[in-house]
């Protein structure tokens, strides 16, 4: 019998639960692609992403319920004496709820970066909008509720072994350029929709985006979607994607 050295960690969280997370040596097996559909991503804010097939997959944000919960749980802390048993016993309870609260959102995804992986051979998403939208003061609260950065991690580490390759891409201009034709136009942010100047052809702001964000990825390979009027029905199976339901304004 092989005896093996485990390696491990304990932590402890604020609400005072023991986790124990155990590494693990993987074989290296060789990568074999699940020969399903390219598509790239465009990540936002109310649509949490936006893929070139058509597929859109809606934020999942933290009900109103559990908002409420925590502010009320917060107000009980600035009442308690500081350094008093009570005061104690409310910072546990807020903690417990926090924690319930991020789990639901990280087992969402856990879920959707799984399916994702499971549904598509190759995933292209814009490498530096996580950075570059954080930036942003007045953007940068409800992107903390996105997590993309924890997401694209989640994609990553899943990918491999359902036959899935992730890449980043630059995102440069990706909501400027005509997905048609290639021509660089301005776009304000409150611009829903690509009407491109050069050859009139016009789409949904985030589907022309996640479209050049594949090209991009894909330039020089065969076999992707990105090649223009695609509302196909989805390879995805999760109920929270709609599928083909953008419309062009
Ligand atoms: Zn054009």
């Amino acid at each position: 019998m092989n005896h093996r050295e485990i390696e491990g960690t304990i932590k402890k969280t604020k609400s005072q639960e023991w986790y124990i997370a155990l590494a693990v040596e993987k074989e290296d097996n060789p990568f074999i692609s699940n020969n399903r559909d390219k598509v790239g991503m465009d990540l936002g804010i109310n649509k949490y992403a936006v893929l070139s097939d058509g597929s859109i997959i809606q934020n999942k944000h933290i009900s109103k319920a559990d908002r409420t919960k925590l502010k009320r749980l917060q107000r009980i802390i600035s009442r308690r004496k500081k350094g008093s048993h009570k005061r104690r016993k409310a910072v546990l309870n807020y903690a417990r709820k926090y924690e319930h609260t991020a789990r639901i959102r990280e087992d969402w995804l856990h879920k959707l970066s799984y399916n994702l992986v499971n549904s598509y051979s190759f995933i292209a998403y814009e490498e530096l909008k996580v950075a570059n939208m954080m930036k942003n003061h007045h953007l940068a609260r409800s992107i903390g509720e996105e997590s993309w950065g924890n997401f694209i991690n989640y994609l990553q580490y899943k990918a491999e072994s359902a036959g899935c390759v992730v890449v980043g891409v630059n995102p440069k201009d990706t909501s400027k350029t005509c997905s048609e034709c290639g021509n660089i136009q301005d776009m304000l942010l409150s611009e829903r929709t690509f009407h491109c100047q050069k050859c009139g052809m016009s789409k949904d702001r985030d589907l022309n985006a996640s479209i050049n964000i594949l090209k991009r990825a894909t330039s020089g390979q065969g076999g992707s979607h990105a090649s223009g009027d695609i509302v196909s029905p989805s390879a995805m199976k999760a109920d929270f994607v709609e599928r083909g339901t953008i419309r062009v304004a």
